[in-house]
């Protein structure tokens, strides 16, 4: 990773010398903007981000110009093919929205978070994304730290970040220099200043991990029917065990010879539904000054945050994004939430996609309880989270600090422009 870094660095240095030769007389139209290519592959979908900022201004930073929605890889682990034919229309629609005379020097990564740690299909889609015009400066899968810190995009702003399998947390505070726990230090020199930032990613409690956690908590004995609390009350459906226990999440909990089939039956129970989540957190050990859970260090949460990916889209749906609300009327909410009848709320979003719709009580709960229990948030501190789409003009995520940390575009030294990554 080192040597690949280096090398991109050179490559930017290079690129940055070559257009600080030529600019002093105006650029030719063509070579005005300068253009960035990173291809998010999350573990429901690939996302697309095409960046672009003004030649001139090379340690400005870029501005997301298009975005587009690509089917995901994730299933194409035995079919190398497949994967790469998936991403050629979105390939396409990247080399139109580029002027074909930048190809050539435009960088093309494409990143994989976590979801994709479980997964094995990155050197599926190497050899597709070579074949495209653009420079394609790898792909690889980022570690936890840098999945948490990349999406940290304002000096003092803290992320967080929940996503399908993993969910991410951090923030600069001025309790933590990495001496209690050096693997959750991120240093950063930003426009001239020094920042150490907290990060961790857990691993197995995005949204879609963690529901399956809650499953596996109630099917331990291999039952054939779980009234489940976290579902609507009339909600029924069959589920494969071998599909359930199939994710390294949840390796070495299956029951040794369970039904093929378990029936889960809502029962729309806000309070049952939160017991169960706790359960799924370990809060007992801990061998630092203080934890969030699963006996991992955080520090005191400091300054405020700002919640995206599953954060928005749950807590958008529930129009509960305002977070001045008291925990109490957030919870008065999604009891009443919850105890929908299946039924009725199925007629009242006839749109709404059916497994998401299904899945909001759980996502609502779980957001409540892993910011309150897991993360230590109160009633006092939850309205110092904004739930944002997007952080400053950028679709939030880690694609682009990403991007501009690989090619060395994060200026070391101090400038007139605000201290934002995020342009
Ligand atoms: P990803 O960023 O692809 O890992 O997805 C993050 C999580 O958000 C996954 O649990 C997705 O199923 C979920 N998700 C994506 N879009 C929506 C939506 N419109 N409503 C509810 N959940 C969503």
């Amino acid at each position: 990773v080192t040597v690949f870094v280096a090398g991109i660095a050179v490559i930017a240095l290079v690129a940055l010398v070559t257009v600080a030769v030529v600019q002093n007389k105006p650029l030719p139209k063509s070579t005005r903007y300068r253009y960035g290519i990173v291809l998010d592959a999350g573990s429901s979908h690939t996302a697309l981000y095409v960046y672009k900022w003004p030649a001139e201004k090379d340690n400005n930073t870029g501005r997301v110009t298009q975005t587009e929605s690509c089917p995901g890889i994730s299933s194409y682990a035995s079919n190398p093919q497949g994967a790469g034919d998936s991403l050629r229309e979105c390939m396409l629609k990247a080399a139109k929205w580029v002027p074909s005379s930048r190809h050539g020097e435009t960088p093309l990564y494409l990143g994989a978070t976590a979801g994709m740690r479980l997964l094995n299909v990155l050197s599926a889609v190497e050899g597709a994304l070579h074949s495209y015009p653009f420079s394609f400066r790898g792909a690889r899968i980022l570690s936890g730290p840098e999945e948490g810190s990349f999406g940290w995009g304002q000096a003092t702003t803290g992320a967080l970040d929940l996503g399908g399998a993993s969910t991410q947390i951090s923030f600069v505070s001025a309790h933590f220099n990495g001496s209690q726990s050096p693997g959750n230090l991120m240093t950063f020199r930003l426009y001239g200043n020094d920042y150490d930032l907290y990060t961790h990613s857990f691993l197995c409690y995005g949204k879609d991990q963690a529901l399956r956690q809650t499953l596996a908590r109630q099917t331990q004995s291999g039952q054939s029917s779980v009234s489940d609390p976290c579902f609507h009350p009339g909600y029924i459906r069959v589920r494969e065990y071998s599909d359930l226990y199939n994710t390294p999440c949840l390796a070495d909990l299956a029951p040794r010879t369970p039904p093929t089939n378990f029936t889960l039956l809502g029962t729309g129970n806000f309070q049952g539904c939160q017991e169960l989540i706790k359960s799924i957190f370990n809060f007992t050990q801990c061998r630092y000054s203080r934890c969030s859970f699963n006996g991992v260090y955080q520090p005191q949460l400091q300054g405020s945050f700002e919640a995206f990916s599953a954060y928005n889209y749950v807590l958008d749906f529930l129009n509960l994004t305002d977070t001045s609300v008291s925990l109490e009327d957030v919870k008065a909410r999604l009891r009443e939430y919850c105890a929908t009848p299946w039924s009725l709320l199925q007629k009242q979003h006839p749109t709404t996609k059916r497994k998401y719709l299904a899945e909001y009580c759980f996502g609502g709960t779980y957001i409540l309880t892993l910011l309150t229990e897991g993360f230590n948030f109160t009633a006092d501190t939850y309205k110092d989270i904004t739930v944002v789409r997007q952080i400053k003009g950028s679709d939030a995520g880690w694609t682009l600090g990403y991007m501009l940390n690989l090619t060395n575009m994060i200026p070391a030294e101090a400038q007139d422009t605000p201290p934002l990554p995020y342009a």
